[in-house]
């Protein structure tokens, strides 16, 4: 066991700081890891103030990950001391199941374990995320990282692409599709980089004017103003799939309506409350109404290798392990292009 600096809620009322937690020593399948960046997503918000109702204290939060391995245990073949290494937001899984079997360690039937607030599969307690100066992980649900990008700007990548990456690819998005992304925050951001980057025809649908330069700078044919009626109008019937990133209530009936023939409306943001679906709305072109969740860590190496060959990555801004709060209040303001990331040198 090593005792290792990190940035912990104690309770979901009071801000985050500075707590020492314990890391195993490697077993024979571990790594070690150096935090050297830990993007700050918005579930590490919703977890740290208990708004899932399922924080256990102290919760140390994190899982968009990068570092350096500083050791591996004996049994460890495809990392060593001095590679770059991600993790992202699983740590372990059963590793039997169908779901598992195939790759798609996020479906895990009996339950994955997250890289936070998760419960350790051998019952020695609950994991600790990247808000901490290093990491202890099985080499199975450690990444590579490729030195080519700027490696602050890759950490997001390990969950807002992922997430964004893994059903364009499953309902194989690519030239001739019309694609839109409904929100241009974290995850919207990084859906457009990746739509763009398959080849679709992409919009960007959002309530916010001040967002129509970022939309065509990363990469957008087309931005509209879901509340300028004249221009949605237009867009009944039209996109093959609608990438809804929006974890705030609103109506789907109306996203639904902008679908064609077998178009398919994909949630990856979570609303607190149940969605009210007209049924109609998907029996008249045979829509599909889904979600997708991360991605397994097959599909999660193949997206940062995808990255690396095409030059993608998170628009972030680099903070201080400090400014953690402050960056929390501004994330619930939208107030972040789009990414922070936390320099773990600073810790
Ligand atoms: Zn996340
Ligand atoms: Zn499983």
């Amino acid at each position: 066991m090593s005792s290792t600096k990190s940035y912990a809620a104690q309770e979901a009322t009071t801000p985050l700081a500075p707590w020492t937690i314990k890391r195993r020593s490697p077993k024979p399948h571990d790594v070690e890891i150096q935090i050297l960046y830990c993007g700050v997503c918005h579930s590490d918000l919703h977890t740290a103030r208990n708004e899932w109702r399922n924080t256990v204290y102290p919760c140390v939060p994190g899982h968009e990950i990068v570092g350096r391995v500083t050791a591996v245990g004996d049994h460890v073949k495809k990392f060593k001391a001095g590679d770059l290494a991600g993790v992202g937001c699983l740590v372990d899984s059963c590793r039997e199941c169908d779901n598992c079997k195939e790759g798609l360690e996020q479906y895990c039937t009996n339950g994955a374990v997250g890289t936070y607030n998760g419960k350790e599969k051998d019952g020695s307690g609950i994991t600790y995320g990247g808000y901490s100066k290093s990491i202890v992980v099985h080499e199975d649900f450690v990444l590579h990282i490729s030195d080519k990008l700027p490696l602050e700007a890759v950490a997001p990548l390990l969950c807002a692409g992922i997430t964004t990456y893994s059903p364009l690819r499953h309902w194989k998005i690519g030239k001739g599709h019309k694609v839109a992304v409904l929100g241009l925050g974290g995850l919207g951001h990084m859906g457009v980089k990746l739509a763009v980057s398959m080849g679709a025809e992409v919009t960007v649908l959002s309530h916010n004017t001040a967002k129509e330069e970022d939309a065509k700078r990363l990469g957008a044919a087309h931005f509209t103003l879901v509340s300028d009626i004249k221009q949605v109008i237009k867009l009944k019937g039209a996109f093959d799939l609608i990438l809804d990133t929006v974890s705030a209530e609103h109506d789907y009936n109306f996203y639904l309506s902008l679908l064609r023939r077998d178009g398919i409306l994909v949630c990856v943001g979570l609303p607190p409350t149940p969605a009210q679906v007209q049924v109609g709305k998907l029996v008249s072109g045979r829509r599909n109404f889904t979600g997708s969740s991360i991605g397994g860590l097959t599909e999660t190496q193949e997206m940062l290798d995808y990255c690396a060959e095409h030059n993608i990555v998170s628009d972030v801004e680099v903070i201080a392990m400090k400014d953690i709060n402050e960056a929390y209040e501004r994330m619930l303001k939208g107030d972040v292009r789009y990414r922070f990331v936390i320099d773990m040198a600073t810790l």
